[in-house]
């Protein structure tokens, strides 16, 4: 077995600065010609580099000197959007450290908490940074308190780099290597050919090629014409090709027990994968590994096709979308006025929009995408359950004997000055509050616990944060258990006709002041 290798992830919270410090990685380690460097390298999508923004995992491949010693590093970077955390969590279950980046002018934020909390359940190295140390706006003593803090460690561990500039990079390569292990076969080795083990963490498609599978072997060895299944799904194929991520997919003899790669499977049907499987040998008497766990979608749109002949094509592309994001989830469904179409969950706003950019641009199809909601059970006053994914198919309020709603519980990072405005926000959306904890140097963040409906959430919460809080604020949240809700459907007329567009659920104390709002913006 392979001692030389080294998993890791970069996780921090958005825009600190990951996919660039990915990018000197790969010059420091020349692993990208220098003609083809550009910035953000690994942004590969055309919609992550028009937004600045990584959407997808992106594992590389990269070789590394030291003191004569040759390493194979393998980097997965990953998005930094709450939206996209599903990526995070399943890349970090294919490395065996992670690099903690903090950009120093904005400090620590919410998802800087949340990943970290990620990395340490699943007892990975941390190895923390502090990045961005050119900007005139950097605060290095403070940010490298607020880390330490976090973790609990020493402030002389942190180290300083500037992605932008490369300063520091080559001390964190070598820390790298030396304080990251190389990875552990997860069991005795058992009959030969019985011992293969790979983790499914992400996939895409070729036409060509058909799924892709991208693994980390856990055991074992896998090469071209070995008998494989998926334990999951039972599905046996013949592996088509092995390959690694140099960044671009590149055909190897065979992977073995540590690396990363990719598995070509010529599978056409799409639904024969699912993240989180585990590659067995044929007849391998192996258990499989722990997956992952499904995330639960945060928002519900229907999707149609704008006519009926396009139903088979929208199919289609949401069935290739599931195989490059498997947060996305889709059932069909049916509709009087629209015919057949799709439900479709995501994991927040931005999930949507990303999505509905990508049918149109991968795809060529533009679906009708209707207001999003999150889900209601509502019990009716004939004692009936139902599961309302539509703010149009919401009951009306005389029918209605109870409703359940989403909740989240959120962590809030705001500067301490804030404090009562922020309050008053939360009070405002109904917030329950919970503990509040000083931040920092000299205590001039906070960070505030709260659970809050998912509704709110969703109508625009984070904005309404930022705005009172001049955009020093920064939010992470998750789903939690049901509550009652006194919520009604709101329904706005256009020349006395219901325009089911506009329906929205809201809370019964509000309805007043929302169509008050409602009306004047249409207006
Ligand atoms: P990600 O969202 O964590 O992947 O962040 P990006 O790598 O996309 O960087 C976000 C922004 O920060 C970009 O505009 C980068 O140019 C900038 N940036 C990243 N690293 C540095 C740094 O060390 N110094 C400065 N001044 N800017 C940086
Ligand atoms: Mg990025």
């Amino acid at each position: 077995m392979n001692n030389n290798i080294r998993n890791f992830c970069i996780i921090a919270h958005i825009d600190h600065g990951k996919s660039t410090l990915a990018d000197r990685l790969l010059e420091l380690t020349k692993s990208v010609e220098k003609r083809k460097m550009k910035e953000q390298f690994l942004d590969q999508m055309e919609l992550e580099r028009e937004r600045g923004i990584t959407i997808k995992m992106q594992p590389v491949r990269m070789e590394y000197t030291l003191n004569a010693e040759c390493y194979t590093l393998n980097l997965i970077d990953t998005p930094g959007h709450i939206d996209f955390n599903y990526e995070v969590s399943r890349s970090l279950k294919a490395v065996e450290g992670t690099i903690l980046l903090v950009d120093a002018s904005q400090g620590v934020q919410a998802q800087t908490m949340s990943n970290l909390e990620l990395a340490k359940e699943l007892g990975l190295v941390i190895i923390p940074v502090l990045n961005k140390i050119d900007s005139p706006q950097a605060m290095i003593e403070e940010t490298k308190k607020e880390i330490s803090d976090i973790l609990k460690c020493d402030k002389e561990e942190i180290l300083q780099v500037s992605a932008k500039t490369g300063e520091g990079v080559k001390e964190l390569l070598k820390k790298i290597v030396e304080r990251i292990p190389a990875p552990m076969k997860g069991i005795k080795i058992g009959l030969a050919n019985d011992s293969l083990r790979a983790l499914v963490f992400d996939f895409d498609y070729s036409p060509h090629k058909g799924i892709i599978l991208y693994v980390r072997i856990k055991d074992g060895e896998i090469k071209k014409g070995d008998k494989v299944i998926l334990a999951q799904s039972s599905t046996e194929f013949s592996v088509g090709e092995t390959g690694v991520f140099v960044p671009l997919k590149e055909e190897t003899e065979n992977l073995k027990t540590g690396e990363i790669g990719y598995v070509v499977t010529k599978i056409k049907e799409t639904s024969m994968a699912t993240v989180g499987d585990t590659l067995l040998s044929r007849g391998s008497k192996l258990a499989p590994l722990k997956g992952y766990k499904q995330p639960s979608p945060v928002v519900w749109a229907s999707v149609y096709p704008q006519s009926q002949d396009d139903f088979m094509a929208l199919k289609q592309a949401l069935e290739r979308l599931v195989l490059a994001d498997s947060a996305l989830s889709f059932e069909q469904e049916e509709s009087g006025i629209l015919g057949r179409g799709f439900r479709c969950g995501f994991l927040g706003m931005l999930h949507l929009e990303i999505i509905s950019e990508r049918l149109k641009r991968e795809f060529k199809v533009e679906p009708i995408v209707a207001t999003p909601s999150v889900v209601y059970k509502v019990e009716t006053k004939k004692g009936e359950m139902e599961t309302v994914y539509s703010p149009v198919l919401f009951p009306d309020y005389h029918e209605i004997s109870k409703v359940l709603e989403p909740w989240v519980e959120m962590q809030i990072i705001i500067p301490f000055d804030k404090l009562g405005d922020v309050m008053q926000l939360l009070k405002q959306k109904g917030a329950m509050i919970g503990e509040t904890d000083y931040f920092g140097e000299d205590g001039s963040r906070l960070l505030v616990k709260a659970q809050m409906p998912l509704r709110e959430m969703m109508g625009g919460f984070f904005d309404d944060l930022k705005s009172v809080t001049s955009g020093y604020a920064s939010l992470n949240y998750e789903l939690i258990d049901e509550k009652e809700g006194d919520v009604v459907k709101m329904e706005i007329l256009l020349n006395d006709e219901v325009v089911p567009a506009f329906s929205r659920i809201v809370n019964r104390r509000d309805m007043e002041r929302e169509a008050k709002k409602a009306v004047e913006k249409l207006k």
